[in-house]
């Protein structure tokens, strides 16, 4: 009886309830089509998804503004840089610059590369969802998570101990389980696992090393800075065709750390 009395003193103040059949299509769609597709996450157009706030609206931000902006068009890589918490990948005191345009400093003199950079060199690898990665300079963990996202499995090789160490155990407390880190020097690969359909080198080398291209899979591919520390580097593409011959190109200038054959 009370639900009557409100309705009818609410009555005058709102557009008459219209046909009762139309009323129960809509809820019928509402209920049996666009709810459900909400929840597969298919109604980007209709409701978006992206975050509002926190560290992943900073993320989406940057991906839109500095990676997107930019001409990188993956839409893997994209979901990637999306999904991976760079802030979780920095020192506590620089979380709040993590998404920022540029390195930063990860301890040993060493920095986690300028997320385009990241973003670049993983879409010039055409990562597919079966290929065994390989990356040589682990350092914060951060490249090898993003690739990860892609891939079936990440080897990766830090040469400076306590830096594997933390990236191991960054890795694993947030669950990455498709990555194994290794602490040597990466100038031989990984034979065990090779080859591999693609190698990232994420510090800069005077020459490429033989290892990598041998342990290179017949149409797999390398990016691989090459020049002298505090010079220009060039970021260069490795291919190996099907037949197994070896083209090299350049395709960038960059700035990458040394590439280094012992710690200290
Ligand atoms: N990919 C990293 C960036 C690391 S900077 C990230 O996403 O954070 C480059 C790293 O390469 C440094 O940690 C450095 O110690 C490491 N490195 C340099 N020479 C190496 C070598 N010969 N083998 C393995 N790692 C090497």
């Amino acid at each position: 009886m009370g639900n009557t009395t409100v309705y009818t003193v609410r009555a005058p103040y709102h557009v008459q309830p219209p046909n009762t059949g139309i009323c129960r299509m809509l809820s019928v769609f509402l209920l049996f089509f666009i709810i459900p597709l909400s929840f597969c996450g298919l109604t980007h157009g209709f409701s978006s998804k992206v975050p509002k706030e926190g560290y992943e609206k900073r993320r989406y931000d940057m991906v839109a503004m500095q990676i997107v902006a930019r001409g990188i068009k993956d839409e893997g890589v994209l979901r990637a840089m999306r999904q991976v918490p760079r802030h979780l990948f920095v020192p506590e005191g620089s979380k709040g610059s993590a998404y920022g345009d540029f390195p930063l400093p990860i301890g040993y003199g060493q920095t986690i590369s300028q997320p385009y950079i990241v973003a670049f060199m993983t879409e010039l690898l055409k990562p597919g969802q079966d290929d065994i990665a390989l990356e040589v300079g682990t350092g914060s963990g951060y490249q090898a998570a993003v690739l990860s996202e892609i891939v079936k499995d990440v080897f990766t090789i830090e040469i400076i101990p306590p830096l594997g160490r933390a990236a191991e155990r960054r890795l694993k407390e947030l669950g990455y389980e498709n990555i194994t880190v290794k602490v040597a020097d990466g100038y031989y690969g990984w034979e065990d696992h090779a080859p591999f359909d693609c190698i990232v080198v994420t510090a800069a080398a005077d020459h490429i090393p033989p290892p990598l291209i041998q342990q290179l899979k017949k149409g797999g591919k390398m990016a691989i800075p090459v020049g002298h520390p505090f010079s220009v580097q060039n970021l260069m593409l490795v291919e190996k065709s099907e037949d197994g011959e070896v083209k090299t190109r350049n395709i960038l200038p960059v700035r990458f750390v040394p590439f280094r054959r012992t710690w200290k």
